[in-house]
């Protein structure tokens, strides 16, 4: 492949304690936790808004924070992201968990339905509220590296090309592309196409009029395949999402299943509310951490674990996430939080959802907040102080 050597000046911007890219639910999540413990946070996003697949991304459906069979298990910041995803628009959370906090084995999941839109809005009030640097439609390029260590961020936005200095760094890009950058070992996921859209057609409106519930009124349009592969064109490859090409293939591949849908369709009947403002890819890349969370760790204890969760699919399914999973221990101020953390197979499928990535995102903001003010890899960190601070923060650690 033919190369070009590019040696450029770039402006020097600042200097963290933390800085995040990726303000996803995981980086928003681990930008609070780092925050409110005291450190001095930059939260970078590449799009125009907060929240990643979450809101641009348009799914607008919070997994369970329950185990099925009645009990809370996930609680901290991935229980304030709910409720504030639904605090000023629709949903349909069960009222025995708006009430009570409990359910059983039968009832609906401690789960909501919320508008994506709106919980955006609400994510960058509550960033502005906590006093957290935010910048947006900013990319995170490249790290600085000096060995294993990272230590800067070079970022290109309207101003052109600048670095800040950082000491310790969180990748919530939600493909690991950073860390992947740094020389972190990572795995790449396969993906089936998938392209949902919001709409609302006469028989949505119609629906209101009855239920008088605006949730009635924002239709699912799904094109391409579910969770499970099925709808993905027949011969068609899965896809990476770790290179441009793929990337706009699967997007533009979906927008022409969409239009092709609809454009026969009576004009005046429907309309299409918002299409996705990014890729919805599930699982593009994964680091390879010092722990890699598979099927085998269902209902096993971890000693350090740093939050318990379920399995939103099925109900009865406990799993503890050992603290392994969010770092590589070669790379002593660098870690991982949302989707693209240490675990493959089902590990991965229960870790990617939101829940779990804001939990994860929480966990990394707390480790690095620890590792920063104790000078200390994120590695060495005393796994029990991280834990109590963990369980300061309303966090259950066992299942
Ligand atoms: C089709 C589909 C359906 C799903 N359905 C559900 C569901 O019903 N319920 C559920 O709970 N979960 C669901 N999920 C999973 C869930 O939405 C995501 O896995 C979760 O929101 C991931 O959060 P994250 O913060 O790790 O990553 P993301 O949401 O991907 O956030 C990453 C953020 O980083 C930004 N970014 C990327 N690269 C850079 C860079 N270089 N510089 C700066 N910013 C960057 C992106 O713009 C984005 O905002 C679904 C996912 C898909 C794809």
């Amino acid at each position: 492949m033919e190369k070009f050597i590019e040696t450029r000046e770039v402006t020097y911007k600042g200097e963290y304690d933390i800085i995040i890219a990726g303000g996803g639910i995981a980086g928003v999540a681990a930008a609070l936790a780092a925050r409110r413990l005291g450190s001095k946070v930059l939260l970078i996003e590449k799009s125009v808004m907060l929240g990643g697949l979450a809101t641009l991304g348009l799914i607008s459906w919070y997994e369970p924070l329950c185990d099925g069979d009645g009990r809370h298990i996930i609680k901290g910041i991935s229980e304030e992201l709910l409720l504030l995803s639904i605090q000023y628009g629709p949903d349909d959370l069960p009222a025995h968990w708006k009430t009570d906090k409990k359910g059983d084995s039968k009832s609906r999941r401690y789960a909501t339905h919320y508008s994506p839109t709106i919980f955006a809005l609400a994510l960058n009030d509550l960033m502005s509220k906590e006093g957290i640097d935010v910048r947006l439609d900013m990319i995170a390029s490249y790290p600085i590296m000096e060995q294993n260590r990272c230590t800067g961020l070079i970022v290109e936005s309207k101003s052109g090309r600048e670095f800040f200095k950082v000491d310790v760094f969180i990748d919530a890009t939600g493909d690991a592309d950073i860390l992947y950058r740094g020389g972190v070992p990572c795995v790449q996921g396969e993906n089936f196409l998938s392209y949902v859209a919001h709409g609302f057609g006469s028989k949505d409106v119609q629906k209101y009029t009855e239920t008088k519930d605006a949730l009635s009124i924002r239709r699912w349009m799904a094109c391409g395949s579910n969770l499970y592969g099925v709808g993905h064109p027949e011969g068609l490859h899965k896809f990476a999402g770790t290179n441009n090409e793929d990337v706009t293939k699967f997007v533009r591949m979906g927008q022409q299943i969409l239009f092709d849908r609809i454009k026969d369709e009576p004009p005046k009947d429907r309309d299409i509310i918002t299409i996705p403002g990014m890729a919805q890819y599930r699982t593009t890349r994964h680091i390879q951490g010092e722990y890699e969370l598979t099927i085998n760790d269902e209902e096993k204890h971890h000693e350090d674990s740093i939050g318990a969760i379920g399995d939103f699919r099925k109900r009865h399914v406990h799993y503890e996430i050992p603290y392994g999973c969010l770092y590589n221990k070669e790379f002593p101020n660098m870690l991982a939080a949302g989707r693209i953390v240490s675990a493959s197979g089902d590990g991965w499928e229960v870790t990617r959802v939101i829940p779990v990535a804001a939990l994860t995102g929480q966990v990394a903001g707390s480790a690095a907040h620890l590792a920063c003010t104790n000078n200390q890899s994120v590695a060495d960190i005393d796994i029990a102080a991280l834990q109590n601070l963990l369980v300061d923060q309303g966090i259950m650690l066992h299942f």
